[in-house]
């Protein structure tokens, strides 16, 4: 029987040790404030706001809401960014993506202040995390990460292989893993030999976009398989891109979807807002 990664708990774990540790810092007189910033009403993205600010009042974090128009132009919303980034009461900035079409979103994760950049998107915080400097991890890769150790799966030395390259979870999947002296590759859509690569694997990363896809073809007896995929399937029940009844039996663990990945992303982002408040402690 494969052990289940029960990624709900472990993002309890995680809120349940960082509000311990903000009611610690507030003691001594540090808070910490997370500027969420939504453009439109897309009702997903509402919904994942609405979570975050959750999890802020949870913990113990500050949240300040901007909800702007769907007209709202970029130079408006450059300004906003720019207004929060100069502000001291603001520790921590999330603009919720995706923005609307006429917005550059490539311009507006630039224009945070990679001091505030929580959720760990702009290139300065990608470059520290290749180079190995400490800086803003991005949320879901950093949450795998955590899921991994607190379940007891050794990292260093294992072959790993990522499937997909994407910005937001790819590419920082497989910094992370190097930086825990995994043996890396990533696969993409122009990967040959997609299952020859994947059975190679005693980690497996799945973080493709595409429903179901991965079966037990692609598994090797034994592997984890972590499932980074959101979708709904046909009775519109959530499932991931890991085939789970079929791919599940012949893993030694197994993240579910729901319930897996799903979860640890916002706790990564409390974690970075928590960074905040660690890096202003320091430099008191
Ligand atoms: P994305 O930007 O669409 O990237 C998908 C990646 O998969 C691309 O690199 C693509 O290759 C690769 N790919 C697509 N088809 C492939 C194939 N047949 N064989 C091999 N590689 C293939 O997606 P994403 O933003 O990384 O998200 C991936 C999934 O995770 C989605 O289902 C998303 O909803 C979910 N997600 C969940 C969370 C969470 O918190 N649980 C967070 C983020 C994303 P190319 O680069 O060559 O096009």
């Amino acid at each position: 029987m494969p052990h289940i990664i029960n990624g709900k708990e472990i993002s309890q774990q995680i809120k349940d040790e960082l509000k311990a540790e903000v009611t610690r810092l507030a003691e001594k007189g540090r808070h910490a404030c997370l500027a969420v910033v939504q453009v439109g009403n897309d009702p997903a993205s509402s919904v994942y706001v609405n979570n975050k600010k959750k999890a802020c009042a949870y913990i113990g974090i500050e949240s300040k809401s901007y909800e702007l128009a769907e007209e709202t132009t970029e130079e408006e919303l450059i300004s906003l960014v720019e207004e929060l980034n100069a502000d001291d009461g603001v520790n921590g900035i999330l603009v919720q993506l995706p923005l609307p079409a006429h917005i550059d979103e490539d311009r507006i994760i630039r224009t945070i202040s990679p001091d505030k950049d929580v959720d760990g998107f702009h290139p300065v915080s990608v470059g520290r995390l290749w180079i190995g400097e400490k800086g803003f991890l991005s949320c879901t890769p950093a949450g795998i990460i955590q899921l991994l150790k607190r379940s007891g799966i050794a990292i260093e030395g294992k072959e790993c292989v990522v499937i997909g390259r994407s910005n937001i979870v790819g590419k920082p999947m497989a910094a992370l893993l190097l930086r825990e002296n995994a043996t890396v590759t990533v696969a993409h859509s122009r990967t040959k030999d997609l299952k020859e690569i994947a059975r190679r694997a005693d980690i497996l990363i799945v973080a493709m976009g595409k429903k179901k896809f991965i079966t037990r073809e692609y598994v090797k007896a034994g592997a984890v398989v972590i499932d980074v995929g959101m979708h709904r399937d046909e009775n519109n029940k959530l499932c991931g891109d890991v085939d789970y009844d079929d791919v599940a039996p012949v893993t030694s663990a197994v993240t579910p979807v729901p319930g897996g990945v799903g979860p640890m992303t916002i706790a990564m982002l409390m974690d970075n807002c928590v960074e905040t408040m660690r890096i202003r402690e320091e430099e008191a």
